[in-house]
């Protein structure tokens, strides 16, 4: 379930546009051919037997070659039409972006995103029917299609540019991404009695019997851990596979591996977390089974939190019935720790350094408070562009009440394929060495660091206080 994207690199050119593709796409992972590719990151032998390996292990391929050769290559196991990663042939030059396969785990998507590095158009020939196929003819359990033969024409009348309109509730098709106009020529009509359809009209019905007999819909929250599979909780993976919609950033998405043809992904760049928890629960109360990622944990800086305050607002009785479960995962600061020592070994406190939904004077009150009580500590969401200069003033405000010497741990992509740890001295921090990625943890004044064998450095606190008790 690794799903780090690998670009298959056969030439030289091929290489300058996958490294390309890579500073744009940090996670992914440059294969060359070993007779013909100097300086990728990894070589492969035989393209046929390693496109069908990263094929069937669920990884997005970037293949910097033809079309046809990639499509052969996978020809003889396309048939078993499962889960199945996006595929994306790439011109060696980058002048075209083709996605091949995986319609619904994100190949147009990944194609949209490779085509703005390479600034070039995406030649995507199947996302209006794919997505919009995919909603329209799977309604919620309790709603039906009344008129499905007509869905064809309707869908092809989208691609071909007719708007659409929506009359009644639909909360199924909000990340559907409908060309809606609200004079659209097109129409939905969700209707509870019966209803003759009319001429460019879909029509689904909600009958009260049906609403009694539906399924009780269920919310899970889940936490995918730093990034690795092996770190994700079993009651996790098993909540992916049972979802029916699954709600989250693109990115953790693909983090969460590959999805079957008729799991509905709704990934989403959307900021705004109360909105995508209500949406969460419009879908569930409608009976659906629902899934809501977030990195780590979900309780930690994370959905958990939006998702029980929108409940708490809400007097919806479909919503509160709703089955609601919370499912941890591995938090950042935890994942770092543990690849270091034991530097949370003892009491500390986790603080996010983002100042979007709290004011800077009770971060600042809580770094000092917590430092001068002698609390480890460990940082998210430590600096970001728009917020250059919090960070700085932590540091600062650390220097107060710790050492110089102090240990620091700056864990970045804890989990992924680019992971990097260091130990470095509080007096040594700079800003610099800090991105959004980086979890940054510091020591309380007994925390400790020696050299590990074979490099790095463990650091630990120690469970005892003041003076060592005798052992
Ligand atoms: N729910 C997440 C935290 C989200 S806040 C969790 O429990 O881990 C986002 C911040 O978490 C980032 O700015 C970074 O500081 C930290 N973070 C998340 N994943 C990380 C990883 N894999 N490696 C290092 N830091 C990470």
């Amino acid at each position: 379930m690794t799903s780090s994207p690998i670009i298959l690199v056969l030439s030289a050119l091929g290489l300058q546009t996958a490294r390309q593709i890579k500073s744009g796409l940090e996670d992914s992972i440059i294969y060359g051919l070993n007779t013909r590719v100097d300086g990728a990151d990894e070589s492969f032998e035989n393209f046929g037997d390693t496109v069908r390996q990263f094929y069937q292990s669920g990884h997005p391929i970037i293949a910097l070659c033809s079309a046809g050769i990639t499509i052969r290559s996978l020809s003889s196991i396309l048939e078993n039409k499962g889960a199945e990663p996006p595929v994306l042939a790439v011109a060696d030059d980058g002048s075209a972006v083709v996605p091949l396969l995986g319609g619904t785990t994100g190949v147009n998507v990944l194609a949209r995103q490779i085509a703005a590095i390479l600034d070039v158009p995406p030649a995507i020939t199947t996302s209006g029917e794919l997505r919009f196929g995919t909603c329209l003819l799977n309604p919620p359990p309790g709603i039906q299609l009344k008129n499905p033969e007509k869905a064809k024409t309707f869908i092809a009348d989208m691609l071909a540019g007719k708007t659409v309109r929506i009359e009644g509730n639909a909360p199924w098709l909000a990340d559907a991404r409908l060309p809606l106009d609200e004079n659209g020529e097109l129409l939905i009509r969700v209707t509870s009695g019966s209803a003759e359809a009319g001429e460019n009209e879909l029509v689904y019905q909600s009958s009260s019997d049906n609403e009694q007999s539906r399924p009780r819909g269920k919310l899970t929250v889940i936490g995918l851990g730093p990034g690795d599979p092996d770190f994700m909780i079993p009651a996790v993976k098993q909540a992916l596979k049972q979802a029916q919609d699954i709600l989250g950033y693109e990115t953790y998405i693909r983090m969460a591996g590959t999805f079957r043809a008729n799991q509905i992904i709704h990934a989403t760049d959307n900021r705004e977390e109360m909105q995508r928890a209500r949406h969460a629960f419009d879908l569930a109360a409608t009976g659906r089974s629902v899934v809501m990622i977030s990195s780590g944990d979900p309780g930690v800086f994370a959905m958990a939190t939006a998702v029980i305050e929108a409940l708490h607002e809400s007097d919806n009785p479909a919503w509160h019935d709703v089955e609601l479960e919370i499912l941890p995962g591995v938090s950042a600061a935890l994942a770092a720790a543990g690849k270091s020592g034991a530097p949370l070994g003892h009491d500390f406190c986790i603080i996010s350094l983002s100042d979007n939904l709290k004011p800077w004077e009770i971060i600042e009150k809580r770094i000092s408070l917590a430092a001068e009580a002698d609390f480890a500590f460990a940082f998210y969401n430590p600096i970001s562009k728009p917020r250059p200069w919090q960070l700085p003033r932590a540091i600062e405000l650390l220097r107060q009440h710790r050492k110089p010497d102090t240990p620091v741990v700056l864990g970045r992509d804890i989990g992924r394929p680019a992971e990097t740890l260091r130990t470095i001295r509080l007096g040594d921090l700079t800003p610099e060495q800090v991105d959004m990625r980086t979890v940054v943890v510091v020591g309380s004044s007994l925390t400790r660091s020696f050299p590990k064998a074979g490099g790095g450095d463990w650091t630990y606190t120690p469970r005892w206080y003041g003076t060592k008790p005798h052992s």
